[in-house]
């Protein structure tokens, strides 16, 4: 099958492209980049995608699978679903599932679920066998399986030894460790310990317990010359240490999540528990660093932390509901009304944040705008203007703060593995 995508605004800021055209896609191959005749669309569907980009397929390097373990609340399939409504046309996935993703077996098996999928899935392998903090997951095994990175997702590294040892293992393979920073023996509140906190009454999170784990962490990276990922950073100090660290020439990369540069923990007075995640929603201050963050490329990139939980679960008074939000669906969303509407970020900025920046933490290809390679496309229209409505979600979950949410930007279509996904349909282009 052919298509066409027509007056298209192509934007690859490491191709130095950035300008309005046609593409023209025969079996999911890119056949032409360029202004093209009538006799060159005749046999193609064409889609008029005028005020829209297209950009390399946008990349989420956090996401919360649940399979295996716990496939009611999503699935290797559904939340390859969720990613594609959402404009990601790939994504890793964190190994905190039952079992834990320890071992080649398990590697392979998530990998075999989304074979056939237009969303490319990348597992995160445990660092520790179970994720105990005990004895070190076989880093060589799961690499060779297809794991990208390393992470005991959850909780942080349990010991210095065992970060040192992680990171000289994956560092042979140039892989990062992803780092929860979270010091454990500071980690029994259920939101940010603040004002709020104190006048809500309940046990909160400092974000000293965020600081003391980046710092550590950026410590060992020094030492051992391995890398660093700070997933979900929220901390305005933490922050500033790996502003200083990159400064300094320390292999240190960080993420952070839409909530943490949307969302204050002011929110908590709801006590809707959509707005417990870990690490919690944060002050206003700490909010404009990550914003400041963003801008100076301290944060590397934006992910979402997609972390689905049954209706039950996240039903419970707020002290007990389990961590986490959805995030795949909105994210895209988030980040052109509250970035780049905002001026804080450029189109080209997003593109890095989104599709760049976590590919090339994850040393992985990045989607080229050439003839002869695989169309992995985002298209999307930054003046679109909806209505969030979790009853309308492809991911197995509803638990979103942004439900009802009006948001600018939007996409309109992704495209990958020969597979078209346009008007909530997989259309299959080989
Ligand atoms: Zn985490
Ligand atoms: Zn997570």
């Amino acid at each position: 099958m052919n298509i066409v995508l027509k007056d298209v605004t192509i934007l690859h800021p490491e191709q130095k492209l950035n300008e309005k055209t046609d593409i023209l896609i025969e079996d999911g191959i890119i056949k032409k980049i360029g202004n093209l005749t009538e006799s060159e669309t005749k046999s193609a569907e064409v889609f008029s995608l005028d005020k829209n980009y297209c950009v390399p397929g946008f990349f989420d390097m956090h996401v919360h699978l649940r399979e295996p373990g716990r496939e009611d609340e999503e699935t290797v399939v559904t939340g390859c679903n969720s990613a594609a409504a959402g404009g990601f046309t790939g994504l890793a996935c964190m190994p905190n599932t039952d079992p834990a993703i320890d071992s080649a077996e398990i590697v392979s098996s998530i990998i075999q679920k989304s074979k056939n999928h237009l969303v490319d899935v990348f597992p995160i392998g445990a660092v520790s066998v179970a994720r105990k903090g005990e004895s070190l997951a076989p880093i060589a095994e799961l690499v060779e399986a297809g794991a990208v990175g390393f992470s005991d997702d959850g909780v942080a590294v349990k010991t210095a030894a065992l970060l040192r040892n992680a990171l000289e293992y994956a560092g042979m393979y140039n892989a990062p460790i992803i780092e929860h920073c979270e010091e454990p023996t500071l980690d029994d509140g259920v939101m940010n310990e603040s004002l709020t906190s104190t006048q809500l009454g309940l046990p909160g999170i400092p974000t000293v317990a965020e600081d003391l784990i980046v710092m550590r962490d950026i410590l060992m990276a020094e030492y051992t010359g391995g890398r660093v990922h700070i997933a979900h950073i929220s901390s305005k100090n933490s922050v500033e240490l790996v502003r200083q660290a990159k400064a300094k020439g320390i292999k240190v990369t960080a993420e952070v999540a839409p909530h943490h540069f949307t969302l204050t923990d002011e929110s908590v007075k709801t006590f809707d528990t959509n707005y417990k995640m870990n690490p919690p929603l944060r002050s206003k201050e700490d909010v404009n660093a990550m914003i400041e963050g963003l801008k100076d490329g301290t944060i590397d990139c934006i992910a979402s932390d997609h972390a689905p939980h049954s209706i039950e679960e996240k039903e419970m008074e707020f002290i007990y509901a389990p961590n986490g939000i959805l995030g795949l669906e909105t994210q895209l969303g988030l980040a052109i009304s509250g970035l780049v509407q905002k001026g804080h970020l450029s189109f080209e900025d997003l593109v890095y944040k989104l599709s760049i920046n976590p590919r090339k933490i994850l040393n992985l290809p990045i989607p080229k705008f050439e003839v002869g390679e695989i169309a992995n496309f985002t298209i999307f229209n930054p003046e679109t203007i909806w209505t969030v409505d979790v009853s309308r979600f492809k991911s197995k979950s509803r638990n979103s703060p942004f439900n009802k949410s009006l948001l600018t930007g939007k996409q309109t279509a992704v495209i990958n593995n020969k597979l078209l996904y346009i008007d909530e349909k997989f259309i299959n282009l080989a």
